[in-house]
């Protein structure tokens, strides 16, 4: 096993851990029962996400950063249209109103 990731909270190991699954590679989230009690969440632990077999690391990462990639691409978007840039927020391009996938 290797270490592949540090994620910044359980909610996005887990994402990238489903994600990764979606792929067939297994991967285990360290930390996510290590909480102490119920409702008691260890704050300064950063779960760590590991790949069960070393032989899918290289993938595993390439996967990843395509990930955060796509959920960048989302954050802005250049109307196919007219050119203009647009905040990811927007739905349809605000200069020409066409819609955005
Ligand atoms: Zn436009």
């Amino acid at each position: 096993m290797k270490i592949l990731y540090q994620a910044a909270d359980r909610i996005e190991a887990q994402l990238l851990k489903d994600h990764l699954r979606d792929h067939h590679i297994e991967t285990l989230v360290q930390g996510e029962y290590l909480s102490g009690g119920v409702g008691e969440l260890p704050a300064l632990q950063f779960p760590l996400l590991w790949v069960i077999d070393d032989r899918d690391l290289e993938l595993a990462k390439r996967l990843i950063r395509e990930w955060f990639g796509a959920a960048a691409r989302q954050a802005a978007w250049v109307c196919p249209n007219c050119g203009e840039s647009n905040e990811g927020q927007f739905r349809v391009c605000w200069n020409c109103g066409l819609p955005h996938e």
